[in-house]
């Protein structure tokens, strides 16, 4: 297949010029891309204001056992719950790969509360994000508790966010640019299951998993096969009576597959319909009956908030027309959007993101022309459609994710991703995929480790 980041290696680098000029700029969210972008933003001289509809920075990170009253989050009179964190979640990535490039994320051994295995508990990243935003002093900038209920376009090119702060009335005002960071997985995709309309059990999106508990002594199917698909399943063949994957992957020979350490978990091929008495039937043709499908299959890209009279929309899970995932060119770059690249190392991409949206929005980076970058946009389509990958899959960056990191860093005049990270990673996943059971307590690459600490000593001297 070709390689859909193809168009990355032709564009020739821009001059890099000092900052020219400061922009008021909004920001919507204070997960972990907002932070960042909040930081180089101000860095380069812009005039930040972060909203926060939650009453604390960390978005995804922030854990609540709270679920939403639709356990498929389907409803969309249902009240949002942001975080779809579980409560026994550890990292998938190591903590050295995982953090930020100029504020590693190295343990705190000399406190108590902190925990500092190299794939931490969900906790310690949310205290490394409150680290890291009392570092830059970013909680000046944010606005707690105000949700942006509208953003749109007035004359001039700049834009009116319209935000509302719990108990009080709502706020119009004129940002030059705004800086969408609102999360990408808080609103669930459901797999389209034929018959699942009539099926009688329960159904519940992994969005509102949170423990186990629920599912003692049932038979779960679960459709799924990414990182926390991998995790729940597990978690849940401790209680439950019987737990079946149905996965899109292939496994193997076509027969259903018992999971090695387990007598109760087991591999299918996906679901070919489901029955009103019950039955679940797989493509393999086997067929049971199930007390609960658990629905591991993803989010939906969604911005409620986002009024841009068509120039940029939602389709099968395509956010375009964006250039280099960022910028819809006829906007850019006074919209743009962080976080979108998934099968990614977030918390880096961010900062490469918010490096070139801020270098931009000062003048001291150019972009192509609009019809340049459209035409970049529709080269990476034709691209990925010739190599036969699905409109959904316009974001996934698996293969590429670090080519994308350094043309970001080159247009910033940076330097790109350091070598023992792209290693790192390469290894964390294989180590995953041979031991999912222990990848998180285990690992070979401990060469690795000295290397990047030596990095990381640079900065923390
Ligand atoms: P979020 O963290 O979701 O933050 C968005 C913020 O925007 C929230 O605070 C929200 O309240 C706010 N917001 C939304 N709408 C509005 C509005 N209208 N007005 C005002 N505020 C608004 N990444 C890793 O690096 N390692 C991992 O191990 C890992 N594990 C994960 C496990 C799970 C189950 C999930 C779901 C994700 C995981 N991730 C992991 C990815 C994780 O989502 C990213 O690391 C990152 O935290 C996303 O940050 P974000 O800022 O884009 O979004």
């Amino acid at each position: 297949m070709t390689n859909p980041a193809a168009t990355f290696q032709h564009v020739s680098l821009p001059p890099i010029l000092p900052p020219r000029v400061s922009r008021h700029v909004a920001v919507i969210g204070a997960g972990a891309a907002g932070l960042v972008a909040a930081r180089e933003l101000r860095r380069e001289g812009h005039n930040v204001v972060v909203f926060e509809q939650g009453d604390q920075v960390g978005g995804t990170w922030v854990y609540t056992p709270k679920i939403e009253s639709d356990p498929l989050g389907l409803d969309p009179r249902r009240t949002v719950v942001q975080s779809s964190l579980y409560q026994s979640l550890r990292t998938n990535l190591p903590r050295e790969v995982m953090g930020f490039r100029d504020y590693p994320f190295v343990p705190k051994k000399d406190y108590k509360d902190r925990d500092s295995r190299r794939f931490p508990g969900h906790r310690e990243v949310l205290m490394y994000l409150k680290d890291f935003t009392r570092e830059f002093r970013i909680g000046e900038l944010v606005r707690f508790e105000t949700e942006v209920e509208f953003v749109g376009m007035v004359d001039g090119g700049r834009w009116n966010v319209r935000s509302k702060k719990r108990g009080e009335v709502g706020l119009d005002e004129i940002y030059d640019a705004v800086v969408v960071c609102n999360g990408h997985y808080t609103e669930p995709r459901i797999a389209d299951v034929p018959g699942i309309n009539k099926w009688p059990g329960e159904q519940i999106h992994s969005h509102n998993y949170r423990t186990a508990e629920p599912f003692v002594d049932k038979v779960v199917v679960l459709i799924g096969s990414a990182a926390s698909a991998n995790d729940i399943s597990r978690e849940i063949a401790g209680v439950a009576k019987e737990v079946h994957i149905a996965s899109r992957s292939p496994v193997g020979d076509g027969t259903v597959k018992k999971q090695p350490g387990y007598d109760n978990l087991w591999l299918h091929s996906m679901i070919k319909s489901v029955h009103e008495d019950g039955s679940v039937v797989f493509q393999d043709g086997n067929i049971l009956f199930a007390d609960v499908i658990l629905h591991c299959t993803g989010y939906h890209y969604h911005f409620p908030f986002l009024e841009t009279n068509g120039i940029v929309t939602v389709d099968d899970n395509r956010v375009g027309p964006l250039y280099k995932h960022v910028f819809p060119p006829a906007l850019a770059p006074w919209l743009s959007f962080m976080g979108i690249p998934w099968k990614v190392v977030p918390f880096p991409l961010f900062e490469f993101q918010s490096k070139w949206i801020a270098g931009l929005l000062s003048d001291r980076i150019s972009l192509p022309s609009v019809e340049d970058m459209l035409e970049d946009v529709k080269a990476f389509y034709s691209g990925l459609e010739s190599s036969g990958f699905p409109k959904r899959y316009t974001h996934n960056m698996g293969d590429y994710q670090f080519e994308y990191d350094d043309w970001l860093a080159a247009q910033c005049g940076r330097p790109g991703t350091e070598e023992w990270r792209k290693q790192m990673y390469s290894e964390a996943w294989k180590n995953k995929r041979v031991h999912p059971e222990n990848y998180r307590d285990e690992w070979e690459d401990d060469h690795l480790v000295l290397q990047a600490y030596d990095d990381f000593n640079k900065i923390l001297l």
